[in-house]
């Protein structure tokens, strides 16, 4: 709602608002919250609510355990799912130290550092992302099960599509939450689906895909499904991926927007300082065993490269003309950190501009029909999460972007999870119970 404090106080005064949630993602991107009653809200705003930070994977160790929630009002959405008498809203939340500064393992806080060094540069990231995700049925006790809940393909509809209520259902929650849907279909895996909505500026595209994967969530629920976000749940169909949009503004004008393939210099730059980057980002933008399976198949990329021309690449440069002008970053799943993975994509696209790196050839042709002698040379993305956190460790990119200590602990315990898979009997069942809530 874009709110002040102010507002937001008289906001919760004049509708009825019981519960305010204040809520915050953890390294890997999983949103918690702690609800607060209306007469906390003042000190909420001044001094923030604290709360056990050694309870949350990755953020302190137990003899240093206390952090603070200070909500960010411009941030104020109500929650349109629960009751509307003793109403329930939502603020995100800075992570504060004791002492007023900010905390580092703040991914939303790296997002804001990214945005200010885009800002000092003169320019601006605006980020749309489409998100992919599966509808299961869950069994007798209410529990999810695999079974897709249609078998429905692309752009299908009724009664093949099954999925029509809940993105309807889903679509006018956002709307309500003040996320603007731009288009929603079925995709190709059977009980696949898609809803894009519009792009913004950075922080807000983070929020809102936040707030989007819960809503997706707690809507599917209200049917009786369980909505997974899981990179590749079914081994033989379509991926869930996470597309990335991105234009680049400077003095109002998105350098994205061109005649023909005439790229402008920046622009190209901003795309290579991404390229260089993948290898070493990969960790952050797919970070679960299961995001290696999506690779190479049902139009995920595998290799570095990009082009105007198809969806076999990596980086993709869709026909779109004006506003709509951008690059789409096809690697990313729904399993990452947004906060962490748009902060990264920032942070990487300035450092070509810095450099004023050259755009490598496109590689114009279908990569997932190339002959071996046209992949000769081409670069892949890594291939295992072990893969990608080892080249994730040894990178002076990443170490200059994290603080020592949250890189340290998402590695650790990323390299735990690798760990475990490992020694894991069933791997499909680790997978599900792991990463299938
Ligand atoms: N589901 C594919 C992926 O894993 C993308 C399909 C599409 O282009 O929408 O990235
Ligand atoms: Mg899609
Ligand atoms: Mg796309």
């Amino acid at each position: 709602m874009n709110c002040t404090m102010a507002e937001v106080l008289q906001f919760v005064k004049e509708n009825d608002v019981k519960f305010i949630r204040l809520a915050f993602c953890d390294i890997f991107g999983t949103q918690k919250n702690i609800s607060i009653m209306p007469a906390e809200l003042p000190r909420a705003f001044e001094s923030g609510i604290s709360f056990d930070a050694s309870a949350i994977h990755g953020f302190m160790n137990v003899e240093e355990s206390d952090l603070f929630l200070v909500p960010d009002p411009a941030t104020l959405s109500i929650l349109p799912w629960r009751p509307t008498q003793g109403r329930v809203v939502r603020m995100f939340c800075d992570i504060k130290r004791p002492d007023g500064t900010s905390f580092e393992g703040d991914t939303r806080n790296l997002l804001r550092l990214a945005v200010k060094k885009a800002e000092n540069m003169g320019c601006q990231c605006k980020i749309g992302a489409e998100c992919e995700f599966y509808l299961f049925e869950l069994d007798e006790t209410g529990e999810p099960t695999l079974v897709p809940h249609d078998r429905a393909g692309y752009f299908d509809m009724a009664p093949l599509d099954k999925g029509e209520n809940v993105r309807r259902e889903i679509c006018l929650t956002l709307e309500e939450m003040g996320i603007q849907p731009e288009s929603s279909h079925h995709e190709q895996g059977p009980g696949q689906n898609e809803i894009d909505f519009r792009y913004s500026d950075a922080l807000s595209a983070a929020d809102n895909l936040t707030t989007f994967k819960w809503v997706v969530k707690t809507t599917a629920a209200r049917n009786g499904l369980h909505a997974s976000f899981l990179p590749k749940p079914l081994a033989h169909k379509s991926g869930s991926g996470l597309h990335v949009n991105m234009s680049l503004t400077k003095n109002g004008i998105n350098l994205f927007d061109q005649t023909g393939f005439e790229h402008n210099k920046e622009v190209e730059s901003f795309m290579q300082g991404i390229l260089d980057r993948i290898p070493e980002m990969t960790a952050f933008f797919n970070p679960i065993v299961n995001s290696y399976k999506r690779f190479g198949s049902f139009e995920a990329p595998k290799y570095i490269t990009w082009s105007h021309q198809n969806r076999s690449q990596l980086v993709r440069i869709p026909a779109a003309k004006g506003e709509y002008s951008r690059m789409e970053l096809r690697s990313p799943d729904p399993a990452c950190n947004p906060f962490t993975a748009f902060a990264l994509l920032i942070f990487a696209g300035l450092e070509g501009i810095e450099q004023h790196k050259t755009l490598c050839a496109p590689a114009d042709f279908n990569l997932f029909a190339a002959s071996p002698q046209q992949l000769e040379g081409i670069a892949t993305i890594p291939q295992s999460l072990e893969q990608a956190l080892d080249i994730a460790q040894s990178s002076g990119f990443i170490k200059s972007i994290f603080s020592e200590n949250t890189l340290e602990k998402y590695l650790a315990a990323k390299h735990t999870e690798c760990e475990s898979y490992a020694a894991a009997q069933n791997k499909e069942q680790f997978e599900l119970e792991h990463y299938f809530m």
